[in-house]
């Protein structure tokens, strides 16, 4: 084995290991070997974050510095994160085998993050309410304080700057726990901002569990903000603890997306999305087009298309630039997938393409699945990983019904080529998003987020202005 990383917290801009000297091992899924350790935060570990947090928000200058200075200051970490690009993306492919071309695209976007809300916070200050009563009324946006973010591994830079971007532009500052089994390329986050100039404390960096660093953090009544995104069973323990002192919660939870194929559409595109919607990053996504619904009419030709097109993913090693598809992130994440797999083999499902690689690898190949009853397990639950299960329907009402049957409401998308159809539909469909002959295309502007057990609250541009800051009203008179 080469020489293990390491990666501490980073608290007051140092990187420090845990006050008892905890250390967690780092995996790399594709050799299947630990490559690192991080600091395991415990519950001491977590309180000095928080101090260092609260200090730096209460004591500033970040939480009272002007708008365009601190915009500049994260523009200098956006500077540098692309400058260190490959080195950020070889973390995130090192630590949960992402293919490196994507990793790439995580890294620019997570730049994209930094950049988008570094102006929004300086362009969107406030508005102004002309009366007619000789009073003059304005509204000012100022910052909550300080932030809790929990993130998860599948897209472990990425999710993460979603949370510290807004948070840190709108002048809050910021802890983020990122998941135990990916704490690579957020400490390495961390250290830049220590090297762009962040003042210490205005993002601390806490590895560790959920438990005790996670729950630690978001159960202190010093945090004034949580936001989290993760599985919708943790989203629920989190909102219970964030509630024992009413702090503000945002969830991004987990989903199970549906994906209409009509007879009408663009069938080339159609597969083509079909197969990034559930094999892109080995269906480790919350958006997957996990559930996949065919028009009868088409639905023959569609599967053995869909099907052709996944069996001619190359897997391999992440860093191979052939390779389109790799090991799932962990172990454990493997034997739950793969227990999906098994499970739908039980209950009668009729299995097109795919499976559990049988060699030893944390691998389960591209899996096409129909046949499952609708109240199956594999059918209802999201797996997050490779396995699409497939349906037909006749009408578009029934594809609707099928849509909407379930209790995720995270995204949805539909292929057509009938414009009132495509409208009809996605005024209908019971999610955050939907995407219309496309998927995973996101401006920062709009609204993020999922309905039911996907979630609470938007992000994105004033949706995202609203969780992360106080909002006040200035009512002054102006005529006696
Ligand atoms: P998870 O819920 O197991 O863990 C997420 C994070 O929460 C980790 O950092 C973990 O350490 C922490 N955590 C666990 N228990 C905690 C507790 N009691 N208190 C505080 N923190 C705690 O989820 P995961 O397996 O890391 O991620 C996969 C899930 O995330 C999937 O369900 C997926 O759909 C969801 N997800 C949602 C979005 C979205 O935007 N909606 C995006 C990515 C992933």
């Amino acid at each position: 084995m080469s020489e293990q990383q390491f990666f501490g917290h980073i608290i007051d801009g140092e990187e420090v290991e845990s006050v008892g000297g905890e250390r967690l091992d780092v995996w790399n899924p594709w050799t299947r070997e630990v490559w690192a350790q991080a600091a395991d935060g415990q519950e001491a570990d977590a309180h000095k974050a928080i101090e260092s947090s609260r200090r730096a928000f209460d004591e500033g200058p970040w939480a009272t510095m002007g708008r365009v200075e601190r915009a500049q200051h994260i523009h200098a970490l956006a500077d540098l994160m692309e400058e260190r690009t490959d080195d950020l993306a070889r973390l995130d492919s090192t630590n949960m085998a992402k293919p490196f071309e994507e990793a790439k695209h995580d890294v620019a976007r997570s730049v994209w993050n930094f950049r988008f809300f570094a102006d929004h916070q300086r362009d969107h200050v406030g508005e102004v309410y002309p009366m007619d009563t000789g009073h003059h009324t304005y509204s000012e946006f100022g910052p909550a304080g300080v932030v809790a973010a929990i993130s998860p591994w599948n897209f472990p830079l990425m999710m993460a700057s979603w949370k510290i971007a807004p948070a840190i532009a709108w002048g809050n500052t910021c802890i983020i726990k990122p998941s135990e089994d990916t704490p690579a390329s957020v400490t390495m986050l961390g250290r830049l901002a220590t090297e762009a100039g962040l003042p210490p404390g205005v993002l601390n960096v806490l590895n560790g569990h959920g438990a005790p660093a996670g729950a630690t953090l978001t159960g202190d009544d010093r945090v004034d903000r949580v936001t989290f995104t993760g599985s919708s069973t943790t989203g629920k323990a989190v909102m219970a603890s964030a509630a024992s002192h009413l702090a503000p919660v945002s969830l991004e939870l987990g989903g199970k997306g549906a994906n209409i194929v009509f007879e009408d559409a663009d069938l080339d595109n159609a597969v083509y999305w079909a197969v990034e919607a559930i094999f892109r990053n080995a269906g480790q996504i919350c958006l997957a087009g996990s559930r996949l619904f065919v028009q009868a009419s088409i639905y023959d030709e569609f599967l053995a298309r869909f099907t052709e097109a996944a069996e001619q993913l190359s897997i391999g090693d992440p860093f191979d630039p052939s390779t389109r598809f790799s090991a799932l992130a962990s172990r454990k994440h493997f034997e739950k997938v793969s227990s999906y797999v098994e499970s739908a083999k039980e209950l009668g499902g009729r299995f097109h393409t795919g499976g559990v690689a049988d060699d030893g690898s944390w691998v389960v190949r591209p899996t096409i699945i129909d046949s499952l009853a609708l109240d199956a397990e594999p059918y209802c639950e999201e797996i997050f990983g490779p396995v699409c299960v497939v349906n037909s329907f006749e009408t578009e009402e029934e594809a609707v019904a099928l849509a909407n049957d379930t209790r995720y409401g995270l995204n949805a998308m539909l292929f057509t080529e009938n414009l009132s159809r495509a409208h009809r539909v996605s005024s209908v469909l019971r999610a955050g998003t939907v995407w219309v002959n496309c998927f995973f295309i996101r401006d920062l502007r709009t609204p993020f987020g999922g309905v039911g057990d996907s979630g609470v609250g938007r992000e994105g541009g004033n949706f995202s202005r609203e969780f992360f800051t106080e909002p006040k009203a200035v009512v002054m008179q102006i005529r006696r």
